[in-house]
């Protein structure tokens, strides 16, 4: 494929990344009148990046920017998990810090871990539910449900699954990097005051 006339330096850039053109079989699909239209590249690409479930659970968050960041990583699957730096061949102990019982995972830290587990069951009680914890893709589809939802309740939920994904998150780089998790009381305290505070 020859480069086309008047790519900017940005754009011959682009050009290198040869992906998006053999997906378009070329690159007639985003020139018009003989000039490179980004837009329709633009358009293009967005049209291949498939629509997510998740997407207005972060979009809509009302949680802290730094919880959502989390939350928006583990929907993707991308936070570096030990079964995933094992996967990048580190040569680390892929043991779940928090129980020293399981492999670590996404699936495992939330919230299938004992520890985790009992954080988002003694959360969800204090929002007033009793129920079993779910595996996370079925955790994922009630948060994504409730941040659909306009009524207080459901708003408030989505805050407390995003910060307590969070917290999880915080308490693993703790044991990690420090030998340490705090006690399910505290964390569960915090994340409820986070989530009254994030509320008002
Ligand atoms: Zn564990």
């Amino acid at each position: 494929m020859p480069i086309p006339n008047g790519l900017t330096w940005s754009l011959r850039k682009i050009w290198h990344n040869r992906e998006v053109f053999l997906q378009a079989n070329g690159v007639d699909k985003f020139v018009q009148a003989g000039k490179f239209r980004i837009q329709k590249m633009y358009k293009f690409l967005h049209q291949v990046g498939a629509q997510v479930g998740w997407k207005r659970l972060i979009c809509n968050s009302h949680a802290s920017p730094k919880s959502t960041f989390i939350m928006w990583l583990a929907v993707q699957n991308i936070l570096a998990t030990k079964d995933r730096l094992i996967r990048w061949q580190l040569s680390i102990d892929g043991t779940c810090g928090p129980c020293q019982l399981e492999s670590e995972s996404l699936e495992h830290l939330f919230f299938s871990c004992s520890y985790s587990q009992e954080i988002w069951k003694q959360v969800l009680l204090s929002l007033g539910m009793t129920r079993t914890v779910l595996p996370w893709h079925e955790e994922v589809k009630i948060a994504v449900k409730k941040s659909r939802s306009k009524q207080k309740q459901a708003y408030k939920y989505s805050i407390a699954f995003i910060e307590s994904v969070y917290c999880v998150w915080l308490q693993r780089n703790s044991k990690v990097f420090r030998d340490h998790v705090d006690p399910v009381k505290t964390i569960v305290s915090n994340i409820m005051f986070n989530v009254e505070c994030r509320c008002q």
